[in-house]
């Protein structure tokens, strides 16, 4: 089968709830992958920073294939030797008292709301079923209808309501806002030290500090999501602590499972976490053996092998090297460690022609909101790997590459004229 043939089977078969490149990947190893056709591509998404640890990582597969042979699933009804050891070692690197596994990055955001709204009614008194959470304009926690409930992007949210009461939100990055939006029944703040979603938007210096404050004059948990940013993402373990901010809870996720296996977490001290009594919150896979050990395996990776300076370092290096791109078509290249975005101009002729030009030079990387790329490569990429990938950047954002900046429909590589039509058809509805 070749890539046109599994195209089309995805296209036949598959929900369209994404809209991939067409490039269909067999393997990978640190980070580059290839596709079943042989060819070699620089993963400059890292699966939306769950593969900080890069592509099958010699350890954490070890830790995989030899905990699964031994036992796999306990559900917590049992306990079992890996969760223990995983806890201890997450609530060491973190410097939090307590610890929740889940699985995906929205069941531990979900579990960090739940914990706000009991911490109001039993902690600060608030009148039962009337807790309030601020959040912040074109966040992104995931996608469950009460995450998408306060959601600022239509497309994630119109079609699919009635919503989940008790969101409030405010402009991202305004404190300011923030502080007039708290009531009586505020329970928490919810937001992401960098919203990596919305394309790379860093807040203005202090914000992080300013919130820190709000929660503490208002008694109000502070609530991170650090799904995308933490785990080195940023050049610190978690992103919070570029401001010496420490949260109430802190939500992690994708990179905790190496990119091999779902785990999430969510962090908080002992008189936040205590407050969940048994039978109140719980998942059947969460905290199984398998995760555990796959998880301290790829929290270890990230800690032994020096992957979080290496993103601080290779994130300055990155960026750098992109702002130094000569181009009209560049707006803006803004970020924390390598968590990069890079905003390009109207006259670029919008980001998925530039990310489906830098595919056919080898470079996988994906564009957001219309204008913005989004560059998050593995954690340990060198710079020679970096100086490769800036020239594949630079030649496709000169008007004169293979890319060309006009509205002539440029058929995508691959694609077989059976995927197209079915394409077009659901584009027209
Ligand atoms: C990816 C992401 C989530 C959701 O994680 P899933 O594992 O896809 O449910 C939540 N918050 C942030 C900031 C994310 O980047």
């Amino acid at each position: 089968m070749q890539t046109s043939d599994f195209i089309r089977l995805e296209e036949q078969f598959g929900a369209r709830n994404y809209q991939p490149l067409d490039v269909v990947l067999s393997h990978g190893e640190g980070v580059w992958v290839y596709d079943v056709e042989g060819r070699r591509y620089l993963d400059c998404l890292a699966s939306y920073s769950a593969l900080n640890q890069g592509h099958c990582h010699p350890r954490l597969v070890r830790v995989l294939t030899e905990q699964a042979g031994r036992l796999s699933l306990t559900s917590r009804a049992f306990r079992n030797d890996q969760y223990g050891p995983f806890l201890q070692y997450l609530c060491d690197v973190t410097g939090y008292e307590m610890a929740l596994p889940m699985n995906t990055g929205a069941e531990a955001v979900e579990t960090a709301l739940k914990l706000a709204r009991k911490w109001a009614y039993v902690v600060k008194g608030v009148p039962r079923h009337q807790a309030e959470v601020i959040t912040a304009h074109d966040n992104f926690h995931g996608r469950t209808i009460t995450l998408i409930s306060f959601s600022t992007e239509p497309l994630y949210r119109d079609d699919f309501g009635p919503f989940t009461p008790g969101f409030i939100t405010v402009p991202y990055g305004d404190a300011d806002a923030l502080a007039r939006a708290v009531t009586a029944q505020t329970a928490a703040v919810l937001i992401e030290p960098i919203q990596g979603e919305a394309g790379v938007r860093v807040p203005p210096p202090g914000y992080l500090r300013a919130v820190r404050a709000i929660c503490d004059e208002y008694h109000l948990l502070f609530l991170a999501d650090e799904i995308q940013t933490g785990l080195g993402r940023t050049g610190k373990l978690l992103a919070c602590e570029h401001e010496d901010v420490r949260p109430d809870v802190v939500m992690i996720g994708k990179a905790l499972g190496g990119g091999l296996y779902p785990v999430s977490a969510v962090l908080a001290d002992r008189p936040v976490m205590c407050l969940l009594k048994p039978g109140e919150h719980g998942s059947t896979f969460g905290g199984n053996p398998l995760a555990c050990a796959v998880a301290r395996e790829a929290l270890a990776v990230l800690l032994e092998e020096g992957l979080v300076e290496n993103a601080a370092v290779m994130g300055d290096y990155f960026r750098e090297r992109l702002a130094a791109i000569d181009s009209p078509l560049v707006k803006e290249v803004r970020g924390r460690g390598l968590l990069i975005g890079l905003e390009l101009t109207p006259e670029a002729g919008g980001a998925r022609r530039v990310c489906e030009a830098l595919l056919r030079r080898g470079l996988l990387c994906k564009d957001t909101h219309g204008t913005t790329i989004r560059f998050t490569p593995p954690l340990m990429i060198d710079r020679p790997t970096i100086d490769w990938a800036v020239e594949q950047i630079r030649a496709v954002l000169q008007p004169t590459d293979d890319y060309r900046p006009t509205t002539t429909a440029q058929a995508p590589l691959y694609t077989s004229p059976a995927t197209q039509t079915q394409r077009e058809l659901a584009l027209a509805g």
